[in-house]
């Protein structure tokens, strides 16, 4: 760096050279900023869609047994806890409330077209999150 200095001093002036060096400073700050800002965004995007993603996930499937549509739930407490996760969107709630749940699937069962609607916002939205 300093004998392109040396040289760019020799054949163009002091002057010269230090508007070069401080325009060639300012553009390597400029990059590195942008970069991290580009970081940045990127992870509250992602932050984002996964709190859109857990808004849409149902929390729970439907199987059918024996001709019944059956709900299984997703959440789960993990031992030695108090709260309840969702296995499938990672959301974490502290209090389990199972009929609201059941009433959540019952309509769904009602309403497949609301329900399918979701899981494909859902789906949607956990890919943009990785
Ligand atoms: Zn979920």
């Amino acid at each position: 760096m300093v004998d392109l200095a040396n040289i760019l001093f020799d054949n163009f002036g002091k002057v010269i050279t230090l508007l070069l060096i401080t325009a060639l400073a300012i553009i390597a700050i400029f990059k590195v900023n942008l970069k991290l800002d580009l970081n940045d965004l990127l992870g509250a995007s992602k932050i984002k869609h996964r709190k859109k993603a857990q808004h849409y996930c149902a929390h729970m499937e439907f199987r059918k047994i024996q001709n019944n549509m059956v709900q299984v739930s997703f959440f789960e407490s993990p031992s030695g806890t108090n709260t309840w996760l969702c296995n499938k969107c990672g959301l974490t709630i502290q209090h389990f409330d199972q009929e609201r749940q059941e009433s959540d699937g019952t309509y769904w069962l009602e309403h497949p077209d609301v329900y399918r609607k979701n899981i494909k916002k859902y789906n949607y939205h956990a890919k943009k999150s990785l």
